[in-house]
């Protein structure tokens, strides 16, 4: 790893550096990463400002949505003179704001396997979308490309964080299906706490660094579950599922024939 922190990144993530565990040559390799974070909502929001303030040299942000004022409950990096305006753009806004070291391509599309190659130029990704095609989607190409996934979930009061890398076991090795259209609320119907999707965000982003430094032990083959109204983290372990579609004996290696077919409830208001 070629070192060149300049003066103002030396201070800057002084923090960083000063701890042998990340250290001047993990500052470095941080700047040098390349980070996609799909969805700019409420999970995305602390993962995009945690990433930049880390000093992720490269972040990429995927979502399709402009800031509507029902956000602004949960997703703090929009805010409200964003109303109307992409997310990706607002984003992107807090971003250089925040943190001028950090490159950041915004991507106002929703993922699907037509423009999912995109995925291809980034080190890692996080999962932070709110529903289940882009899910299966991100978990299938990524699995076929060796790329790491930190993915996160949330449901009114409860969450649930794993992380996905090559050699460990996957999404669908948890859910082999998504669920059945039309029996899965989504945000809009349901309701969440604004402060759930922060808690499971910084895991998530928590998770993106580590897996940037190649430090400490990512959340795989475990899945973390958390309930905001006891206060309970609670740790399930899983396994590799030999008949997985993307990691099992048998894998597929391309996304082209996979349906991803949307089975969150369409809000009617
Ligand atoms: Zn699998």
């Amino acid at each position: 790893m070629s070192l060149s922190l300049d003066a103002t990144q030396l201070d800057r993530y002084s923090r960083h550096i000063i701890m042998d565990e990340v250290g001047p040559d993990g500052q470095a390799r941080l700047l040098d990463a390349s980070v996609l974070v799909v969805g700019a909502g409420g999970l995305g929001s602390p993962v995009i400002q945690y990433l930049a303030a880390a000093g992720v040299g490269h972040l990429g942000i995927v979502d399709d949505d402009v800031v509507e004022r029902s956000n602004l409950q949960r997703q703090v990096v929009h805010g409200d003179d964003d109303v109307g305006t992409p997310k990706v753009e607002s984003a992107a806004a807090f971003v250089r704001r925040l943190n001028p070291d950090v490159d950041v391509d915004g991507y106002e599309t929703r993922l699907t396997k037509e423009n999912v190659e995109l995925v291809a130029d980034y080190d890692v990704v996080v999962d932070a979308s709110d529903n289940f095609p882009t899910r299966y989607l991100v978990n299938d190409f990524c699995r076929i490309h060796d790329i790491p996934v930190a993915h996160g979930a949330i449901y009114k009061f409860e969450g649930q964080a794993t992380t996905l890398v090559p050699d460990g076991p996957c999404y669908r090795c948890l859910f082999p299906e998504a669920p059945e259209p039309g029996t899965v609320p989504d945000c809009a119907t349901t309701g969440v706490l604004g402060v759930l999707p922060g808690t499971l965000g910084c895991i998530q982003a928590t998770e993106a660094v580590k897996l940037a430094l190649d430090a400490g032990d990512p959340l795989v083959g475990r899945l973390l579950f958390y309930d905001a109204m006891d206060m309970t983290f609670e740790t399930v372990p899983y396994r590799q599922n030999p008949d997985c579609l993307v990691c099992g004996d048998d894998p597929i290696d391309s996304v082209a024939d996979v349906e991803y077919t949307d089975a969150c409830t369409v809000s009617s208001d």
